[in-house]
């Protein structure tokens, strides 16, 4: 399931909105060509910000797309900020409102 969510840092004011989870065929809205892709959030050190990547994509070696420095996986539920490590507002969004903002 593909959910979407908003991260924000009450400390240093980093905000981050990220896809993660798994794109399951229901979910498939227009032209989604991907057939399936499992969404996972990572932090890259070097520009301390959070990435998702699909882990079921060929191309994808656990390297940031912008600098290829190594990414660390992160677990929701234990998310700090990647910019201070403070505790971080979690807050889950609507995926259909949002569906169309994705970088493609
Ligand atoms: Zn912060
Ligand atoms: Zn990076």
């Amino acid at each position: 399931m593909m959910k979407v969510y908003s991260f924000k840092c009450p400390a240093c004011g980093y905000e981050s909105i990220h896809q993660i989870g798994t794109l399951d065929m229901d979910q498939i809205l227009t032209d989604v060509n991907t057939e399936f892709a499992q969404y996972r959030l990572f932090v890259c050190r070097k520009e301390k910000k959070f990435v998702h990547a699909d882990v079921l994509d060929a191309q994808f070696e656990n390297k940031c797309p912008s600098d290829k420095t190594e990414l660390e996986q992160v677990d929701l539920k234990q998310a700090k900020c990647p910019r201070c490590g403070k505790e971080l507002k979690i807050q889950e969004i609507n995926p259909l409102a949002t569906a169309d903002s994705s970088t493609e």
